[in-house]
């Protein structure tokens, strides 16, 4: 019998997600049972790391192990054709993302932003950037008190279709096909950058998605 190659939309997205120069690695996903494939039993509902579930690396260097090559990208699906995709932001992917968690009230810079790439969350959206030149942008969460986090250098967001641990699958809004990165005002790269701006200071750094 001649083997028949099953389409892998996962395999798909990822490779297309690399011709665009964004970096991807295979991540952790949601088991039917509603574990992770980790199974690891803090990696699982009502375990310590619960809010790991399908968002961590499957390889061992993670988000080291980034990368745009096709052959490493199709060995990886190969061995796991469930992975969720990890997306490298930062500036070798050219990118940055801006996480919406659920219904906040968004600052003018942000409601001003031109139509950019867009993808849904299971509570809200990730809005897709381009990364400024010379810029450095890292990682951020709770940006000025709101749901609003920031995925920058040294950070990674889950792509679409990846399945989220709600059982619920990313999907684009904005499809990266049908559009452009938008770029980032200098008054949004303030908002997301200057903690001096948060007069509570709540925003802190961290590398997580
Ligand atoms: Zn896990």
């Amino acid at each position: 019998m001649v083997a028949t190659q099953t389409k892998n939309e996962l395999l798909d997205a990822a490779l297309s997600y690399a011709r665009r120069g964004w970096r991807v690695f295979p991540v952790h996903t949601l088991l039917p049972s509603g574990a992770c494939s980790c199974a690891k039993p803090e990696c699982a509902p009502g375990g310590k790391k619960e809010k790991s579930i399908g968002k961590h690396p499957r390889t061992a260097h993670g988000l080291n192990d980034a990368t745009t090559d096709e052959r490493t990208i199709r060995q990886w699906w190969a061995q796991w054709p469930d992975a969720n995709i990890g997306i490298g932001t930062g500036a070798e992917s050219g990118l940055i993302v801006v996480d919406i968690d659920g219904d906040c009230e968004l600052p003018d810079c942000l409601r001003d932003l031109p139509r950019t790439i867009t993808a849904q969350t299971a509570r809200g959206k990730h809005l897709y950037l381009a990364y400024p030149d010379g810029a450095k942008i890292g990682n951020r969460t709770k940006i000025a008190g709101v749901p609003i986090d920031l995925r920058g250098q040294g950070g990674y967001v889950i792509g679409p279709p990846s399945l989220h641990a709600s059982g619920i699958r990313y999907d684009w809004l904005v499809e990266p096909w049908d559009c452009e990165l938008a770029e980032p005002s200098a008054e949004l790269i303030a908002w997301l950058t200057e903690p001096k701006a948060h007069a509570n200071g709540k925003a802190h750094v961290t590398g997580k998605p």
